[in-house]
């Protein structure tokens, strides 16, 4: 008989572990404590090694009517001048290496690509998972919808795609307290009608000045154009995705920058705001009959642009081990997954956290010398660790 798995939460993680579980013949139902399934309105980079699993999954090709195929990524650029430092073209020199193109998107398109994608009756919406059991014979968990309501439910296996604030993690292992970066995001969606020329192009920008760095790129199909723009957090201690931020407080912060810039700030008509925070890496991912996945596993900055990535190499992984697995079997299938999937996942939150600092470096012997390297270096190639084919199993 197949498996019976539980899945707490409905975001990028959860329903790409429903898909990847269901593609198995296995029986994954998600539980959402939203009463909709929502992303916050802001774009995401869909890298190679995330369309590679997306094609698994039959769905790569979907991509192509809301995303944009990226030209180029990882486009330094000086920010007094907009001088590019390096470049990455991806096109058909990253379809060789890679096997697969890079694309960006906007996150609410990619979750309802999932959601379109999976079976009736597989989400269910208005359920918070409020506690969790387990023995021998399986897990039980406990759900309360807004009203009050109470459900329980009985699986195998629980899987906490929780998010960053995951409850479930305290299921498996002792709670830590977040990092704070000392960094917040300021986050905006500009219609591409008021940008200017240079945030058009179907490139990953990113422009690094003293202690802060701005990011753009197109999205819904060249409708929008993405911004996050990391500065000192100052007082900000907001994590919330959704908080509200000021133009005028994002436009201070990047005031003698290029002024194209300036013209993409003053185009947007709102911003989110929020401080940056990660958690250190975990020591364990599953306890008995239940394993984390995506950021309640790995929550890192998005420096690095991996973390829904992440959550897809989780669930194919995951899936892979409970393939064979019964209820019997599921405990060490889970320690399998975790082994496969801790270290890598680790090396990137750990990665993402080290150019906080390359990043954001003031001008100076230090910052002339991270410009000469990003010159004389060979960009695709050096994201072979992130994009290249197989390295979703960690080799440690
Ligand atoms: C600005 C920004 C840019 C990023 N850019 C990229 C990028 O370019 N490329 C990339 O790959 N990644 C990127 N990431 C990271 C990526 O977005 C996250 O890693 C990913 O969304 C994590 O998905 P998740 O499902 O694990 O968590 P979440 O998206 O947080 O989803 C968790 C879900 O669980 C639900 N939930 C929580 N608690 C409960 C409960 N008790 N019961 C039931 N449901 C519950 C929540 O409502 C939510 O729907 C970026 C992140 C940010 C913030």
């Amino acid at each position: 008989m197949s498996l019976k798995v539980a899945i707490i939460g409905g975001g990028l993680g959860g329903l790409v572990a429903a898909l990847f579980l269901s593609a198995r013949g296995i029986a994954a139902e998600v539980y959402e404590q939203g009463s909709s399934l929502n992303e916050v309105g802001a774009g995401i980079v869909v890298p190679p090694n995330m369309v590679r699993l997306l094609r698994k999954l039959g769905l790569a090709d979907g991509l192509g009517e809301f995303a944009i195929k990226v030209e180029y990524a990882w486009e330094f650029r000086r920010w007094q001048d907009g001088r590019i430092l390096a470049t990455t073209p991806m096109g058909e020199a990253c379809e060789r290496l890679y096997g697969a193109p890079c694309f960006v998107a906007h996150r609410a398109d990619l979750l309802a690509m999932y959601h379109r994608a999976l079976p009736d009756g597989v989400v269910h919406l208005d359920r918070r998972c409020v506690g969790l059991r387990q023995n021998e014979a399986g897990v039980a968990l406990d759900f309360v919808s807004a009203e009050g309501g109470h459900t329980r439910v009985e699986a195998d296996v629980a899987i906490g795609a929780d998010g960053i604030h995951s409850i479930m993690r305290g299921a498996v292992t002792e709670e830590q307290s977040p990092r704070f970066s000392g960094l917040c995001a300021f986050r905006c969606l500009v219609p591409a009608e008021r940008v200017p020329e240079l945030a058009l192009r179907p490139t990953h920008t990113l422009w690094l000045g003293p202690g802060r760095h701005f990011v753009h790129y197109p999205i819904s199909a060249g409708r929008l154009v993405n911004v996050v723009a990391v500065a000192p957090a100052g007082e900000w201690r907001s994590e919330s995705w959704t908080a509200d931020g000021d133009i005028a407080d994002l436009l201070a912060e990047f005031a003698t920058w290029d002024p194209r810039l300036k013209q993409l700030i003053v185009s947007a008509s709102e911003t989110k705001r929020w401080a940056m925070f990660d958690r250190p890496p975990l020591d364990r991912w599953t306890a008995g009959r239940v394993a984390l996945l995506g950021d309640a596993a790995h929550a890192m900055l998005p420096f690095l642009a991996q973390g829904a990535a992440q959550c897809a190499e989780d669930a194919d992984v995951l899936a892979d081990c409970l393939a064979s697995a019964t209820a019997s079997t599921a405990k060490a299938a889970l320690m399998l997954y975790e082994e496969q999937r801790r270290p890598r996942a680790n090396q990137i939150l750990l990665g993402s956290r080290g150019r906080e600092i390359r990043n954001h470096l003031p001008d100076g012997p230090e910052q002339e010398k991270r410009d000469a390297e990003l010159a004389a270096s060979d960009p695709l190639r050096e994201v072979a660790w992130l994009y290249g084919e197989g390295v979703e199993r960690s080799r440690a």
